[in-house]
Formats: C-alpha cells, structure tokens, sequence
C-alpha cells in the first residue's frame, strides 16, 4: 500500500488527526501515546522516525530532535476500524519528556477481584517484568542501580558477567549445592537479560526459538 492509501485508511477525527500508542518494540512496554496528522503520518513513514503533531505547540514534531531521546520506527500498524495508530520503536533513552521510560507511570489502583491470583497463573511472568525493568534501567539510567552501572562500564563489562556467572554455575552445580546453584543460576539469568537488553533482542525473539525447536528431535549442532 502507498502512502495515499494508507491516509485513506485511517479514521482522522475532527481535527485531522490520529493517536498513535508508541511501544517498545524489545520489551513490549507502552512507552507513549501521542498525535499524528497526514504530514506527521507521512514523515514518519518516509524517515523512520517519529513525527507527531503537537496539539499544545500547534506544530510538526520530530521525537527527539531537542533531547536526543529519538524514536526508530521498527514497523507500524493501524487498528480493526483504522482509528489509531500502533507504533513499535527502538526507543533511545526515556521515551517521557520527564525523564521516565515509559509516559504510563501513574498507576491506578483497580478494586475488586484479586488480581495477584492472575498473574500468578503465568510461572514466568517475572521473566517478561524483569525485561520490563531492565529496559527501564537502560533507558533512565538512575544512580546507584547495578543495572545502570552495567550498562554504563559497556558491553564488555556485561559479558565479562555473563561469563562469571556462567563459571560460578558451574562451580555450584558441581559442588551438588542447590542453595548456590539457585543464586547462580539467577545471577547468569539476569545478566543474560542484560545482554540482551543491550544487544537489543528480545526476550520473545528466544522465547519463539525454544518454541520452534520444541518437540523436535535434538541435532547434531545442539551436543
Ligand atoms: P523531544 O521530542 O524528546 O526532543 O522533546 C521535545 C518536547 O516534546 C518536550 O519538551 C515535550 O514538550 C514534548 N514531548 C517529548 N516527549 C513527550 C512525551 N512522551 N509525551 C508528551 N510530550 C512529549
Ligand atoms: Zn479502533
Ligand atoms: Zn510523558
Ligand atoms: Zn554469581
């Protein structure tokens, strides 16, 4: 589809325009949502970066153009009735004019069922926070956190972890001390996910290669 068609598929409200809810495209956090207009649709489809139109500046937007924190657009879709824009992004730095990664910060507490049994329900939902939290620490850089420190020695004080951690797995399992290979294996666990935060690959990327070669029978190349 060209870029008229496109247009012609979206539902512009009165003022001709169209939000678009802007996603991380590794962790799969909502990071933002904001408007385009035809010409800020067009721009971001041409340059790859988010354009948008402020409704308080009454003007063209490019994300990022005063602070850096610029928007790579991985792929983009609209909705069922083409009234709102999905925007998946390699976000660099925080995505929120505040500094926060994500706009969505303010949390509304919900009343009634326990929602604590649902999220429970998923035995690894802790991988997919973790990766949420990661990517948080990537993007705000707060003081203090190890994950920051991480991140900012570089990718060589990373896989120096990824290494140790691995030897001290090992370590662990050898000496048939479960306490320690618990604690281990969740070190090399964490600093694999920083990894591969900073490596930008996504968890599901690894979650979809486990997948497809479950149930087949293990080749030469995996022993
Ligand atoms: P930037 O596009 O990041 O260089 O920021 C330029 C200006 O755009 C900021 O000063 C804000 O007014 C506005 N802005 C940036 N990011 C956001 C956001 N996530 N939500 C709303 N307004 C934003
Ligand atoms: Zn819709
Ligand atoms: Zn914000
Ligand atoms: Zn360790």
């Amino acid at each position: 589809m060209n870029s008229t068609e496109i247009q012609s598929q979206i539902k512009w409200d009165a003022n001709g325009l169209v939000p678009a809810v802007v996603q991380d495209a590794q962790s799969k956090e909502v990071l933002m949502l904001a408007y385009m207009n035809a010409e800020s649709l067009q721009k971001s489809i041409e340059s790859g970066s988010t354009w948008f139109w402020s409704r308080s500046r009454g003007e063209l937007w490019n994300k990022g153009a005063t602070s850096g924190h610029t928007q790579r657009i991985e792929s983009m879709a609209y909705d069922c009735d083409g009234d709102t824009l999905l925007v998946r992004v390699v976000q660099q730095g925080p995505a929120c004019h505040t500094g926060s990664y994500s706009c969505f910060f303010n949390g509304i507490e919900v009343q009634g069922e326990d929602r604590s049994k649902e999220a429970g329900a998923d035995r690894f939902g802790i991988l997919g926070r973790l990766e949420s939290v990661i990517a948080e620490r990537y993007a705000e850089r707060p003081s203090g956190a190890y994950t920051t420190y991480l991140f900012e020695k570089g990718v060589d004080k990373i896989l120096k972890k990824v290494g140790e951690e691995s030897a001290e797995v090992i370590i662990a399992a050898k000496n048939q001390d479960n306490d320690e290979l618990r604690s281990e294996a969740s070190d090399l666990l964490f600093h694999l996910m920083v990894l591969l935060r900073e490596r930008g690959l996504p968890l599901d990327e690894i979650m979809a290669e486990l997948e497809s070669r479950h149930g087949k029978p293990t080749t030469n190349k995996m022993r």
